[in-house]
């Protein structure tokens, strides 16, 4: 049985397919750094703190909602449904933190580097 690790419970069980959906955006993961989302039910989040309130169910499905533009007319996972999921500690969105970590990095002034040298 090679399955060990399939075997550990989500907490939620999302289903969502980042490849089909365009896979996780680095700068809305960044945008959604700066959202607040409280649990309000199973996979029900209110995301608060960037322009406006927007409502996020991870559970409809296999797709998650959300009920801004973003999401609606383009189609893609926004960053208040990647705040969402970082709240649920949803593995493949933690990853992407790193991805964008490296980005920072990358970013950052030498100058920062020598000085923590
Ligand atoms: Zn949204």
């Amino acid at each position: 049985m090679a399955q060990v690790f399939s075997s550990i419970p989500s907490t939620v069980g999302v289903l969502i397919d980042f490849d089909a959906l365009g896979g996780i955006d680095l700068d809305r993961l960044e945008r959604s750094l700066d959202l607040r989302a409280e649990r309000v039910g199973q996979g029900r989040y209110r995301v608060f703190g960037g322009s406006s309130e927007h409502w996020v169910d991870l559970h409809d499905g296999t797709h998650p909602r959300c009920d801004c533009g973003d999401h609606l007319w383009r189609e893609q996972i926004c960053k208040h449904i990647l705040a969402a999921l970082l709240r649920e500690g949803d593995e493949r969105v933690v990853r992407a933190l790193a991805a964008l970590a490296g980005k920072w990095r990358a970013l950052a002034p030498s100058a920062t580097r020598k000085q923590a040298a």
